[in-house]
C-alpha cells in the first residue's frame, strides 16, 4: 500500500464527462490499496473567466478579493470531484485550501506556503476515504483566503505530498509527460522516460510549461517523486523527474529544447564606461519591481559601453518609461527597446562532461542565418536570444542537431 497525492490540472477535470473519468482513475488506485490524496484545479478556462470578469469591474482588481473570487473555481471541482467519487461508491470528502489548512503568507495572488496541517488528511485516509483538496489556495495566518499564482495547483499538489511523505506525486495534464521540445512545433519530439530534477527546473524557467516552477523548486526541496502523466491514457508511465543522473549515459548529451516568447529587450546605447553603471541602470529597474533575466553588456571602447538586458514583455513598457526618463542622467546616447524577440536553449546535465556544446548550437544557428543577439550559459544550459520570427525554425534545427529527432 502507498500513499499517493494526484494533482489533476484544468482540462483534465474541464467537464462532468472528465471528473467522472478521473474519479474512475481514483477508483482504480483505490483498488489496489492505495490511499490517494487528490489535488485538483479549476476546469480550463475558468479562473481565465474569474480574472476578466473582475477587471470588467476595476481595471486592476484589488489583489485580496481577486483572491477571494478566483479560488472559487477550484471549490467548485472539488465537490463535483468528491460527488462523482461517491457516485461510484468511493468514500470522499473534498476540502478548500483554508479548510486542510494550507497556511500561507499574505502575498494576495502570489502566496508561498508557510506549513500544512497534515492531521485532518491523515485520520480521513486511515478511515478510508479519498481526501480531494482545491489546488492553487491557501489561508493567511489572519483566516484571509489567499493564492499561490498561476498553474499553482501543481504546488498544492508536490507540497502536500511533500507535507505527507507520500511516495509519490502524480501531476495529471494533458500531455503525456515531458517532451524533448514542443511537439507543436516539432512533431518528431519525444516523451522522455526520465529527467533530472535540475534540467526540469531549467525547463520550466526557461518556458517550459508542463510544470510550474515552484512546485519543481519544491519537488527538490523535499525530495518528493514527481511524475507527469496524461489523464487522457490508461496506461502509460509518464516521465519521471530523477535525483540522479543514473542511465544517462545512453542518452544524448541535451535533453530538451526550451524557448520563450514572453521576453523583451532593451539596449541602452552609449553609456560611460564606469563603476557602477550597471547598477545605474537596473537599480531603478529593480525597485520598480521587474525582474531582469539575460544582461549583456559590451566591451567599452572610447570611454563608452552598450548595455542590453531582457525582461517579461508585461514589463517592457514600464521599464522602458524607466530608462527613457533616465537617459539624460545616465548619459546614455540612445535607449532601444524590441519585443520581438525569443529566447532558446538547450538543456543537459550532460554539458557537464562534454565540450562543444555552445559551439555546435551557434554553428547551427549560423548555418540557418539566424543571428544571436544576446548568449547567457549555466552549468547544464546555454540560452540565445535570437529575432521572434526565426524561433520555430530555430527549435527545430537545434533539436536535429542534437540528435534528438532519433528514438533512443
Ligand atoms: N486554476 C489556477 C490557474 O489557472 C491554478 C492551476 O490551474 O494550477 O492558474
Ligand atoms: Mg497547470
Amino acid at each position: 500500500m502507498a500513499l499517493i497525492v494526484q494533482k489533476y490540472g484544468g482540462t483534465s477535470v474541464g467537464s462532468p464527462d472528465r471528473i467522472r473519468n478521473v474519479a474512475k482513475r481514483i477508483a482504480k488506485f483505490r483498488a489496489q490499496g492505495h490511499q490517494v490524496v487528490v489535488v485538483v484545479s479549476a476546469m480550463s478556462g475558468e479562473t481565465n473567466r474569474l480574472i476578466a470578469l473582475a477587471r470588467e469591474i476595476q481595471a486592476s482588481p484589488d489583489p485580496r478579493e481577486l483572491d477571494v473570487m478566483v479560488s472559487t473555481g477550484e471549490q467548485v471541482t472539488i465537490a463535483l470531484l468528491a460527488m462523482a467519487l461517491k457516485e461510484i461508491g468511493i468514500k470522499a470528502k473534498s476540502y478548500t485550501g483554508s479548510q486542510v489548512r494550507v497556511l500561507t503568507d499574505s502575498a494576495f495572488t502570489k502566496a508561498r506556503i508557510v506549513s500544512i496541517d497534515e492531521e485532518k488528511m491523515r485520520a480521513d485516509l486511515d478511515s478510508g476515504h479519498v481526501v480531494v483538496v482545491a489546488g492553487f489556495q491557501g489561508v493567511d495566518m489572519d483566516g484571509n483566503i489567499t493564492t499561490l499564482g498561476r498553474g499553482g495547483s501543481d504546488t498544492t499538489g508536490v507540497a502536500l505530498a511533500a507535507a505527507l511523505k507520500a511516495d509519490e506525486c502524480q501531476i495529471y495534464t494533458d500531455v503525456d509527460g515531458v517532451y524533448t521540445t514542443d511537439p507543436r512545433i516539432v512533431p518528431k519530439a519525444r516523451r522522455l522516460k526520465s529527467i533530472t530534477f535540475e534540467e526540469m527546473l531549467e525547463m520550466a524557467s526557461l518556458g517550459s510549461k508542463v510544470l510550474q516552477i515552484r512546485s519543481v523548486e519544491f519537488a527538490g526541496k523535499y525530495k518528493v517523486k514527481l511524475r507527469v502523466l496524461s489523464s487522457f491514457e490508461e496506461e502509460g508511465e509518464g516521465t519521471l523527474i530523477t535525483f540522479e543522473e543514473e542511465g544517462k549515459m545512453e542518452q544524448p548529451i541535451i535533453s530538451g529544447i526550451a524557448f520563450n516568447r514572453d521576453e523583451a529587450k532593451i539596449t541602452v546605447r552609449g553609456v560611460p564606461d564606469k563603476p557602477g553603471i550597471a547598477y545605474q541602470i537596473l537599480g531603478p529597474v529593480a525597485d520598480a519591481n521587474i525582474e531582469v533575466d539575460m544582461i549583456i553588456q559590451n566591451v567599452g571602447a572610447e570611454g563608452a559601453t552598450d548595455f542590453s538586458f531582457t525582461v517579461h514583455k508585461n514589463d517592457f513598457d514600464k521599464a522602458m518609461g524607466i530608462l527613457r526618463g533616465g537617459q539624460s542622467h545616465l548619459e546614455a546616447r540612445e535607449v532601444l527597446g524590441d519585443d520581438r524577440i525569443a529566447k532558446v536553449s538547450v538543456v543537459g546535465v550532460g554539458m557537464r562532461s562534454h565540450v562543444g556544446v555552445a559551439s555546435q548550437m551557434f554553428r547551427t544557428l549560423a548555418e540557418e542565418g539566424i543571428n544571436i543577439q544576446m548568449i547567457s550559459t549555466s552549468e547544464i544550459k546555454i540560452s540565445v536570444v535570437i529575432d521572434e520570427k526565426y524561433l520555430e525554425l530555430a527549435v527545430r534545427v537545434l533539436h536535429k542537431a542534437f540528435q534528438l529527432d532519433q528514438e533512443v
